[in-house]
Formats: structure tokens, sequence, C-alpha cells
């Protein structure tokens, strides 16, 4: 079942791209194709916030929303950096307005300004917008019990040095957005995707996760039998998730930060697989119906 549609030729834009009928059969997901969206924002090369490669690899992204049947919001704000003001978009792709609730699912797509390195973040910023693309794909036109909202943000990275301040400029914008325009409400759940793309994947325990929605994912994989892409490590991980949690949205945050190319110009193409980028897309989708069941009190 998983291996059957990642044998066929990749189109990016090809017709099987589209949103399905009812009637038609639901899509598989597709770690080759994962990968051929990672490899494309590759191409672009260097991707920090503001530059004009980003701008290319989002109007890339748009295009594949689109493409996909998706109306696509393009959430721009201006940051303030230690590199000045800078012009930043979150993407957001909605399944549905969220009334029903949502599971929102999110990778940040910048890469990390590194100054006379030819860094091209394959896993860092590359993998989990990969395969966030192909969740994407595989979820238009669903009519589940909750809404999938696919989040693109901008500016994880810091431009000098992480701190509260210099770091996670988009989640920052989007939560506090979402608090204060009451839509933090309707989102039940955040999957947030980081680095998920390593050959030898090891998903870490992050105890800054909300709990509930961390066992739920930890225990979604035993039962898919997916542990073998799970790490006993235990951390406290600072990302994106946390002003999410901040405004009161239950988020987890699925990464991989045993990584050794990790902010070094050998992050590359070479270093992920499809075979990782596959697992963690099919963990994913085997959490949204236990999620639904959960949130329903079933
Ligand atoms: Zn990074």
């Amino acid at each position: 079942m998983i291996a059957r549609l990642s044998l066929l030729p990749l189109f990016l834009s090809c017709a099987c791209a589209q949103a399905p009928s009812s009637s038609q059969a639901v899509p598989t997901l597709s770690g080759d194709r994962a990968m051929e969206y990672v490899r494309h924002q590759v191409s672009f090369g260097p991707r920090p916030p503001g530059s004009p490669a980003l701008q290319k690899c989002r109007e890339w992204i748009l295009q594949e929303l689109k493409a996909f049947g998706y109306a696509v919001e393009d959430d721009a704000f201006d940051a303030v950096t230690p590199y000045g003001t800078i012009r930043m978009h979150n993407l957001i792709a909605r399944t549905g307005p969220g009334d029903k609730g949502v599971a929102v699912m999110a990778s940040h797509y910048d890469t990390k300004l590194m100054e006379g390195k030819n860094f091209v973040g394959a896993n860092d910023g590359g993998s989990s917008t990969g395969l966030l693309l192909e969740l994407a794909r595989v979820l238009a036109g669903r009519d589940d019990g909750l809404d999938y909202w696919l989040v693109f943000l901008d500016g994880e990275e810091a431009f000098i040095e992480w701190s509260t301040f210099d770091s996670t400029y988009g989640s920052r914008h989007l939560a506090r957005r979402w608090k204060e325009d009451g839509t933090a409400g309707k989102v039940r759940a955040l999957l947030l995707l980081d680095m998920v793309g390593d050959r030898s994947l090891g998903l870490l325990k992050d105890r800054n996760s909300t709990p509930w929605l961390m066992d739920l994912v930890w225990n979604t994989a035993a039962e898919a039998g997916f542990q073998a892409i799970l790490s006993s490590t235990e951390t406290h991980m600072e990302d994106d998730h946390i002003p999410f949690i901040d405004a009161g949205i239950p988020s987890v945050d699925i990464i991989d930060m045993d990584y050794p190319p990790w902010h070094t110009a050998q992050d590359t193409l070479d270093k992920i697989s499809a075979g990782s980028l596959e697992k963690v897309g099919n963990l994913v989708l085997a959490v949204l119906p236990r999620l639904e069941r959960r949130l329903a009190g079933k």
C-alpha cells in the first residue's frame, strides 16, 4: 500500500494532484513525492527570511497548494529583527473554515541565515516543509470531523542567537493573532513537524509539548508500527510550538534533533530519505482519526 504509488514517476503538477471527489480513492502518502518537494526547495539555495530565494520558494509552495485545490491565506507581517524590520509571510491552506474544530499541521519553511556558507537546509526547513506539502496533497478535499489547516511558518530561525526575541517570528505573530481574534479557540491541536527527514530517524520525546497530545502521537506510533522511528531520549524543545502553547493551543513538536549536520553546510539531500519522510507522514495521518475520536470523547 505504501510502496505502490512511490514507483510511479513524479510530476509535481500532474492531474493526480487535484483534490479528490468523495467517489475517488483516498490518495496514498508518498515519501518519494515528499522528497521531490524537498529537492525543489533546495534548488532555490539558502532561503533566509526576506530573501529573494525564500520569496521564490513561497511562490512555488503557493502554486502547489492552489493546484491541490486550496484557497491560501498569505499572513504577511513585519518582523523586528536584529537586521531591522523584515517582511515575513506565513501561508495557511485550509480544508474548511474551522467551525467543527481544527487540527493544524505546521512547519517552518525558512532556512537559517549563515553568511558565507551554502546552507540549504535539506532537513532543517526542507524536510518538514516537503512533508507538509505532501500531507496537503493527501488531505485536499477531505471532509472529516475536524478541518485541517496546513501552516507554512516564516522566520523560525534566529538571525544571530536564539532567544525569545530572535526566533520563531512567524509562530509568535500567528499565535498572537489567533489568540486576539478568537481563532485559537477553534484550534484543538497543533502538530509541528521539524527535521523529520534524517536517514536514521529518532523522534525525541519533547517535555515542552502538551502531555496528552505527545502521548497520543507516541501511542499511535506504537499501535501503527512506527516504534523504530521513536527515540528514548527526552528533551525540552524551544520551537514554533511554544507560542501556540502559550496561546492555549495543545501542541506537539515532532522533531529529531540528533542530526550531526544540523546548522552546517552539510545539511544536504543525501542526509535525508524518502523512507523517513513517508514514515512520519503516515504517522501523522494515523494520528488524525485518533485525535478526532479523543476530542469527540470517544
Ligand atoms: Zn534550524
